[in-house]
């Protein structure tokens, strides 16, 4: 949802369960390994890993972050930290995934990309929006959506109903409350969804459906460009004040408790999504 955000800011508490607290954080990295967090090394490495292993290495030289040690007695350098070759990242979980939408890229604005500011209500977007106006096939009510990769249906709002007037004025009196970040509100306006389990800690989320597709149940597998959903404006605010004008799917990559990109700047966000659906083993 461009025009208003309201149902762009999701939650973060949904899928939440407690980082142990015996893990070390990184004090002035925790909001840009938190989304991460979850999902292991492999993504680890994909948004840090590289920095993060050649400081570690550059540590032991007294090299890392400028550190002179010239003030120290050098201590030779263990063999193992000399000679070690870390392991290549597992790209698998990150990458091989195809645009949900036959045709599509990425939208060139980078409003409608992830970490997008949503400043009427504070918020951030979480996904990306394919909008038929910017991107690089047809998008309109109705548009097939294709499963990213494959995976097992972890949510299907068959009993979804439409938004309706009094819980928009409900939804609305909340945010004025300050309470735009609650997990029913941020629910309310993401509309008729599909979310498919990827394994991993990754999890591809569909929104603003007009449709679901037969078949498409909690706990069904479906594959990689198996039609699961159809493009509607659900749970946007337009859906009632102005049909027809917010058709898009809002698609968002959740990377454990949060999204894939969150906290990295723009440029960095980008090459993270255009990475996600570049194939590891092209044709
Ligand atoms: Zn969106």
């Amino acid at each position: 949802m461009r025009t208003t955000g309201k149902n762009n800011r999701q939650s973060t508490a949904r899928r939440s369960g407690a980082p142990s607290s015996r893990r070390f954080r990184y004090p002035d990295r925790g909001s840009l390994l938190s989304p991460i967090r979850k999902v292991g090394r492999p993504l680890r490495r994909l948004a840090f890993g590289s920095p993060l292993i050649v400081c570690a290495v550059a540590l032991v030289a007294a090299a890392c972050s400028g550190a002179s040690g010239a003030a120290h007695t050098p201590t030779p350098l263990p063999t193992v930290a000399a000679t070690a070759t870390p392991a290549p990242p597992d790209l698998t979980v990150f990458r091989n995934f195809i645009y949900p939408i036959k045709g599509a890229c990425l939208p060139k604005n980078g409003s409608l990309m992830p970490n997008a500011s949503r400043d009427y209500r504070g918020g951030i977007h979480e996904g990306v929006d394919f909008y038929g106006y910017d991107n690089c096939t047809h998008i309109a009510q109705g548009t097939p959506v294709m499963a990213a990769k494959d995976g097992v249906v972890v949510r299907a709002d068959w009993a979804y109903h439409s938004l309706t007037q009094p819980e928009l004025a409900a939804a609305n009196a909340k945010i004025a409350a300050g309470h735009a970040n609650d997990p029913d509100v941020l629910d309310l306006f993401r509309g008729r969804q599909v979310w498919v389990d990827h394994g991993h800690g990754v999890v591809t989320r569909y929104a603003h459906l007009s449709g679901i597709a037969d078949g498409v149940q909690v706990g069904a597998k479906v594959a990689q460009g198996q039609v699961i959903a159809y493009v509607g404006d659900s749970g946007t605010p337009e859906s009632l004040s102005a049909p027809g004008t917010e058709e898009h799917l809002h698609f968002e990559l959740r990377a454990g408790d949060s999204y894939l990109g969150k906290g990295l700047p723009p440029d960095t966000v980008r090459a993270l999504y255009e990475n996600l659906f570049v194939p590891l083993n092209p044709p």
